[in-house]
């Protein structure tokens, strides 16, 4: 989950790294009170930065300085509403100015390729760090971290000289990168990326932006961050999907999935993608893995959420029977269909293997549902699911 650039400086302000003050804003009248706020009515310096999940709003004209409470206001106006590259700005971070005399770079994230930590520090950061790292990789410090022992002083040592800071700032770099460590160990992140951090005209070293995305299997430690997701901009099947605690990724083609186990619902996925060219090239609709469990109340709800895909022509339900034998995952797509009643509305097509196998098609076959076809094989049931999509 990525947070909102305010998001991250509430973290950053938690574990004790140095940043300035924040307030957020949703109409250019919050604007103006979050800069009385912050500077008084004295009318110090303050910075309206658009809050959208994606890099590069300076230079489109998202981050914007004004002088006054009202200043404030008007930028506010100008920048609310505003599209960065395909993001609607819905909020504004109001900021406490900086006298910025130096913008460094900093990140420390997940390199799955070489599954190891990794941490990037550079003197020369601000707006263009991503053309640095083509153009000039020298200037980029790219320093392994071991995620046991993690940025301790000497690990903050080592990234301070590889970057080559100057000696009047190293110490306070090196302190504040140890505290981004932190943030990022104490809160399950995978990315902590500062960009810029600054040297104020005073000296002090600031984290003036702020970019950090959480690792969602670590949701279980942090109760807290569930209030941290954006809801109005999860997509609905998505939420839906997960309010029932199941898998399910929307995808872009016509064929609804429903399957058990990881493992053999991606391979449905290809099977079905490949049953598709001789279709018209449908696709798989989305991926739904229903566990192990496959009740009743269980495949309502998967199949639920994929009926209300309005992409999706036909259904394709795959199970192979293990601990919960066919019989009973049989019964629970009679009893699903059952419970959706007329919201049942798109052609399936079930396969059953496994355990129980004989029983399971029994059922089907006696309950003789309208929609639904029975298929013996993946392939073939793949085939026919991709030519009712078709239809
Ligand atoms: P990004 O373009 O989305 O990464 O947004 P940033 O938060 O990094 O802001 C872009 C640039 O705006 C920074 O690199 C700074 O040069 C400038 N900026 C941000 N905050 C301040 C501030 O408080 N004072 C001044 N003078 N410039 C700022
Ligand atoms: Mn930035």
């Amino acid at each position: 989950m990525d947070l909102f650039e305010y998001q991250a400086r509430d973290l950053f302000e938690k574990h004790g790294v140095p940043v300035l003050g924040g307030v957020v804003a949703t109409t250019p009248e919050e604007a103006r009170e979050g800069a009385v706020k912050l500077t008084g009515d004295d009318g110090g310096v303050v910075v309206v930065k658009a809050q959208v999940k994606v890099g590069g709003r300076g230079k489109a004209g998202g981050v914007k300085l004004a002088k006054s409470p009202d200043e404030a206001a008007e930028r506010a106006s100008e920048i609310l509403g505003m599209d960065i590259k395909g993001h609607t700005v819905h909020r504004v971070m109001i900021a406490q100015g900086a006298q910025i005399e130096e913008e460094y770079y900093f990140s420390v994230l997940l390199d799955r390729a070489n599954r190891s930590l990794l941490a990037m520090a550079s003197k020369e950061g601000g707006m263009e760090i991503e053309q640095l790292a083509v153009e000039r990789p020298d200037a980029l410090a790219r320093v392994e971290v071991n995620a046991l022992t993690g940025i301790d002083a000497a690990k903050a040592a080592e990234i301070v000289a590889a970057a080559g800071f100057e000696a009047d700032v190293a110490d306070k770099i090196a302190d504040v990168i140890q505290k981004l460590w932190t943030v990022y160990r104490e809160e399950d992140a995978t990315l902590v990326e500062v960009n810029p951090l600054v040297k104020t005209a005073s000296g002090d070293i600031v984290a003036l932006d702020g970019k950090v995305s959480l690792d969602e299997n670590a949701a279980f430690r942090h109760p807290d961050h569930e209030a941290l997701e954006d809801k109005a901009a999860a997509d609905p099947l998505e939420a839906k999907a997960k309010e029932n605690d199941l898998n399910y990724v929307k995808l872009d083609g016509e064929v609804g999935i429903i399957g058990n186990g990881a493992g053999l619902v991606m391979s449905t996925l290809d099977v079905v993608a490949y049953a598709g060219e001789s279709h018209g090239g449908v696709k798989p609709a989305n991926f739904l893995d229903i566990g192990g469990g496959a009740s009743a109340e269980v495949m309502a709800a998967g199949l639920d959420v994929i009926l209300n895909d309005a992409q999706v022509k036909s259904v394709f339900v795959n199970v192979f029977g293990g601990i919960t034998a066919c019989d009973a995952v049989a019964n629970g797509i009679v009893k699903a269909l059952q419970i959706l009643g007329d919201e049942a509305n798109k052609p399936l097509v079930v396969r059953l293997d496994g355990n129980n196998v004989e029983e399971g098609r029994r059922i089907l076959a006696e309950a003789a549902h309208p929609l639904v076809t029975l298929a013996s094989t993946m392939d073939e049931g793949a085939d026919k699911a991709a030519e009712l999509a078709a239809k």
